[in-house]
């Protein structure tokens, strides 16, 4: 995971995302069953019980601000572009706009489900592009380490794990990596 580059224009916006490491967080109930079911549906590749799954995950998330909850559309095979010296998969997006989030439940290549964790964690990084938006006014919402941690805390919170305190490293350009394996490595806090 790498963040995006300070931009020219709405550095204030930028550093707010960057600093704010911490969300509030909704009730644990309905969300945990949710996310079971969720992850029930993906493994018998139910298109339509994920939808339902993951729309209730976004009511409930949202309920807990109090801000209209994102429409979620379940899609199949992620879209793949190939160029000459790279090949980008399309997880998920978040249309500012419309405030419509879109997830593929099967790979690329072989056309297998998604693994359930790649899957929470694409809908949470787009729940917190919703909160950015709708509730933060963060209207960019930039990739700041910020956002990747409070995704972060959403994710592991939803499916009870713990939270791993993340280690980053400064690219060049003032861009940050996760150090993944300095962030195994660190301690963990719990939810
Ligand atoms: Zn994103």
């Amino acid at each position: 995971m790498i963040t995006d580059k300070l931009p020219r224009k709405n550095k204030d916006e930028y550093l707010r995302s960057d600093s704010l490491k911490a969300i509030q967080l909704p009730p644990a109930e309905p969300v945990r069953t949710h996310a079971r079911q969720m992850e029930e549906a993906l493994a018998r590749e139910d298109r339509k019980a994920v939808q339902i799954s993951a729309t209730a995950i976004g009511v409930a998330f949202s309920g807990a601000y109090d801000i209209p909850a994102p429409k979620v559309r379940i899609l199949g095979v992620r879209p793949r572009e190939v160029t000459e010296t790279s090949v980008t998969e399309t997880f998920g997006d978040y249309d500012t706009e419309t405030h419509k989030i879109r997830l593929w439940m099967r790979t690329a290549v072989l056309q297998k489900p998604t693994a359930f964790g790649t899957f929470l964690s694409t809908l949470c990084h787009e729940l917190c592009h919703h909160l950015d938006v709708v509730h933060l006014d963060l209207e960019n919402t930039y990739h700041t380490r910020g956002f990747y941690e409070r995704a972060g805390l959403l994710y592991h919170y939803i499916r009870a794990t713990p939270v791993r305190q993340l280690v980053w490293t400064e690219q060049k350009g003032g861009r940050y990596n996760i150090n993944w394996p300095e962030t195994m490595r660190g301690s963990t806090r719990a939810t």
